[in-house]
Formats: C-alpha cells, structure tokens, sequence
C-alpha cells in the first residue's frame, strides 16, 4: 500500500466541492487516512511550494492558496500516488487535463485547478510530514 497527500485547494472549497472529490477518491478505491480542513500560514504555504520558489507564477500562487481554507487529507491505497494524479488530470485544466477527471470536469484556470496530489513517494513522505507531522511520526 502508499500513502499520498492531497489538498482540496481553496477553490475547490468556496466552490463546494468537497464532497464531490472526496467521493471520487473513495469510489475509486482509495481510503481517507487522515483529513483536515485548514487555514494555510504563509509559512506552510512556502514550505509546500518550495520547489517553485523561483518560478514567476510564486507569489500568486501562494497568495491563492492562503486565500482560504484548504482540506488536506492522506491518501492510501494500492498506486495511491498515481492514482490520484489520474483522477486530478493535468496542471492545466483546459489544455492538459481530460474530461473525467476532477480539473477537466471542474476548472478552467492552471492556478485554481481544485487540488493537488504528491508526484512521487519522496514527495508524498515530505508533504505527509509537512501537513501531518504527528501521523508521520507514528
Ligand atoms: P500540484 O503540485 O498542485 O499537484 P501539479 O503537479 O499539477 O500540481 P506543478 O507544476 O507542481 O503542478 O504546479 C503546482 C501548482 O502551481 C499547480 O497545481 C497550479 O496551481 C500552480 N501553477 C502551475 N503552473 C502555473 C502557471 N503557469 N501559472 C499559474 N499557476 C501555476
């Protein structure tokens, strides 16, 4: 089994969307191991997306993913981690992401596309331990 971390950004939350992916993510086979809605420090947001620190898009990316609550959840299951990122689709909504999946059914923008998913198991260990430090330590 594995274990990957996801965000319900807070598009995907306003909008309410919340059920509709977390029901997505169970009918596909995965299981919730751990879930919380969450206001996003400046600091958390920085640690998350440290990777694009350099990239033009940073600060509205991070000004967009404080902008509200987000809900961070563990998931585990079989190909967790690949399995999720074909259920979210490409970054881009329109132009990368193919209907059926949550950003092709459900955004239009490459910033607010509705979630996030680890993109590998080095990722998925460092985001765990980011956004859950006591379930990473356990
Ligand atoms: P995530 O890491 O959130 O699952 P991803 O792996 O599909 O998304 P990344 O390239 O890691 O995409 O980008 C992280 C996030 O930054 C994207 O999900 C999106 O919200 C935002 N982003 C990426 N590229 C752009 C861009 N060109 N303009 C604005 N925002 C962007």
């Amino acid at each position: 089994t594995e274990r990957t971390l996801i965000l319900i950004k807070p598009d995907a939350v306003s909008r309410g969307y919340i059920g509709e992916i977390l029901g997505r993510i169970e009918r596909k086979g995965l299981s919730i191991a751990a879930l919380e809605l969450k206001n996003v420090s400046d600091e958390l947001a920085s640690s998350h997306y440290a990777e694009h620190a350099e990239r033009p898009f940073f600060g509205s990316l991070l000004e967009f993913i404080t902008s509200g609550p987000v809900v961070a959840a563990v998931v585990e299951g079989p190909r967790a981690i690949a399995g999720f990122r074909q259920l979210a689709g490409g970054t881009d909504p329109v132009e990368k992401a193919a209907p059926g999946t949550i950003r092709g059914d459900l955004a239009l923008e490459t910033q607010e596309n509705m979630v996030h998913g680890s993109d590998s198991a080095e990722s998925a260990a460092r985001e765990i331990a980011l956004w859950f430090p006591a379930l990473a330590a356990a």
